[in-house]
């Protein structure tokens, strides 16, 4: 999967900007505020007409302009299509492919990417969120029925959630508590399931790609954690649903009491270790940015597995704070599909990769 070229109109700071592609590495180079992430950024929207950055597409929109449009040829496997994007202030967006009008939702056939910006550090440093979503986001991707079992999750969640909070008010809510007690064990049975084996998956691709990034010296560990009475997170899914509710049954009483939901796989985690410790805790900024590097990377080696192409490899700002060894790895040693870097790097970048290297300065590409 490729992006092969690029045309931006009124996007962001670009004003008329036309882009070709390396099928393999690209380094974007520029000082700060230039439009580096910019441009990375309308690559992303490919993927379904979405920014990493904001929710309102008036952002996109060139402050002096009245619309912005993307125009990019897109090869999956052996063919190549045209998508357009087109933002109007105060209009919702259009999206064509090959001329025909689409929903922003069938760009998700057409092109995939991973995406590693310096927020996604919180992977490494932050609570257990940042991992469940990259679970969720990458599960939804490759399992189609995932994402449903996800949505009827959360609204059970939220209306045990509710009932826990206002039963003292209301006792006559404790009449459904039980049944959603047990709708979410039997969603979170087969969410278990999911989860265990993509962490698998995902441990197993992590680990080779962090040894070769730290230079052979670094062991990346990723394990799965979930509600403590679960034995086996890839045992049946019967077994599993009988587990889960004892841990419910167990608690029951103390989530009455705390008026909150305080047992489930909302609480799941990621547990990510370097050289057997605990990442979050003992990983240098270097470490951190490696490993959340290496399980993007792995994510994108899942993807290759099941769709048989790499996806688009957007790599902002990662760098700074890497040092030659595992810049060189970044530069030179990501094999596979395509590759758009960004740094804040001179030209003499040119001199240490191998890819195709372009310079950013005041939303103009040299
Ligand atoms: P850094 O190295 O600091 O990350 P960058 O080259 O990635 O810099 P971008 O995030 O691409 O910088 O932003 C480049 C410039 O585009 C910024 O000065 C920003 O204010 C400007 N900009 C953002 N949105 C718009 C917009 N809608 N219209 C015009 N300019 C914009
Ligand atoms: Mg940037």
């Amino acid at each position: 999967m490729r992006v092969e070229r690029i045309a931006l109109s009124g996007w962001r700071n670009y004003d008329e900007e036309t882009v070709t592609f390396s099928p393999d590495v690209n380094v974007i180079c520029g000082a700060n505020a230039q439009g580096k992430t910019n441009l990375l950024e309308a690559v992303y929207m490919l993927t379904g007409a979405h920014s990493f950055r904001t929710r309102f597409d008036k952002e996109l929109i060139g402050f002096d302009c009245d619309w912005a449009s993307v125009l990019a040829d897109v090869n999956s496997g052996d063919r190549t299509q045209t998508v357009k994007l087109l933002f109007q202030r105060g209009q919702r967006r259009q999206v064509t492919v090959n001329g025909a009008k689409k929903p922003s939702a069938a760009l998700a056939g057409l092109m995939t990417a991973v995406l590693f910006s310096p927020d996604d550090l919180s992977l490494i440093k932050d609570g257990a969120a940042a991992r469940r979503r990259l679970m969720d986001n990458a599960i939804c991707q490759l399992r189609p029925g995932y994402a449903a079992l996800l949505a009827d999750y959360n609204k059970l969640y939220e209306n045990k959630t509710r009932i826990l909070k206002d039963w003292r008010e209301k006792p006559s809510l404790l009449t459904a508590l039980d049944e959603f007690s047990d709708g979410l064990a039997r969603c979170s049975a087969r969410m278990i399931r999911y989860r265990a084996s993509f962490a698998e998956r995902l441990a197993a691709a992590a680990g080779p790609i962090h040894r070769d990034f730290s230079g052979g010296g670094e062991e990346l560990g990723i394990a799965y954690k979930t509600v403590s009475t679960v034995l086996d997170p890839r045992a049946p899914a019967e077994e599993i649903y009988a587990q889960v509710c004892a841990h419910q049954a167990a608690h029951r009483q103390a989530e009455l009491d705390a008026g909150q939901c305080l047992t489930g796989i909302h609480k799941d985690d990621l547990e990510v270790t370097v050289n057997g410790m605990p990442a979050r805790n003992f990983a240098s900024q270097g470490q951190a940015r490696t490993a959340a590097l290496g399980i993007k990377l792995a994510e994108r080696e899942i993807f290759k597995a099941e769709t048989g192409q790499y996806p688009v490899l957007l790599l902002d700002d990662v760098l700074s704070e890497l040092d030659s060894t595992r810049q060189e790895f970044v530069l030179n040693r990501i094999g596979g599909g395509q590759t758009l870097i960004t740094c804040c790097e001179d030209e003499d970048i040119s001199r240490r990769t191998g890819g195709k290297v372009f310079t950013v300065r005041g939303g103009r590409i040299r």
